[in-house]
């Protein structure tokens, strides 16, 4: 989402010569959130050129009608929101089903506590610690606090779920993050808005 879409081709290039582990797709449709970003079309071209894993966050409703196209972009993550999925253990076994890893996020308002009956059957739970729709955003602070409660709920259900941020990362808000549980950090305008984005990556990558 914060990539220079005029210059995809670079910036994915970018991303294949840096530590980053994975690439992290944001997909918004315009309902579930107030803006549109891309679709398939988009996702399939980068898919090309991507020799990272793909981590596709679905920011849509109904986001289990898309399982096959998004394993078919070879996509190693899916995930879906919890408050687009009115049968999320169903989602979730679609896209288990499907071969892909299954992430479910949460947006700011929602407690992490709704996930108790799931949490055993995710790869990830990820967290947004700005509201989706928009990059640029600034972090939502109680974030870290709702971290620590997925941490320990992780551990009381002998979970093996990661924990995963997407929303204001950056280098202060990241070395936050890292010591309150979280596993793996996504970064927009932090990276691709830097003058030196295989620095700013390697900064994350060193907390
Ligand atoms: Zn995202």
């Amino acid at each position: 989402m914060a990539a220079d879409f005029a210059n995809l081709a670079r910036d994915i290039d970018m991303i294949n010569q840096s530590k980053a582990d994975w690439l992290h797709l944001d997909v918004m449709d315009g309902v579930f959130v107030p803006n549109i970003s891309f679709g398939f079309p988009v996702m399939e071209a980068v898919a090309k050129i991507c020799k990272k894993p793909l981590d596709v966050h679905l920011m849509i409703a109904d986001p289990g009608k898309f399982t096959e196209q998004v394993k078919a972009l070879g996509a190693y993550m899916m995930n879906v929101h919890y408050e687009a999925c009115p049968h999320l253990h169903r989602t979730i076994q679609q896209i288990h089903h499907a071969g892909m890893k299954a992430g479910v996020t949460l947006n700011p308002h929602t407690p992490v506590n709704v996930l108790e009956d799931i949490i055993q059957d995710v790869d990830m739970v990820l967290l947004m610690t700005v509201n989706p729709g928009f990059g640029g955003q600034k972090f939502i602070e109680h974030s870290i606090e709702k971290v620590k409660k997925l941490k320990a709920l992780i551990k009381e259900t002998s979970s093996h779920a990661l924990i995963e941020v997407d929303g204001g990362v950056n280098e202060k808000t990241g070395k936050q993050l890292v010591e309150a549980g979280v596993d793996v950090l996504v970064a927009g305008s932090y990276i691709f808005g830097a003058q030196d984005p295989i620095a700013n990556i390697m900064q994350l990558k060193a907390l």
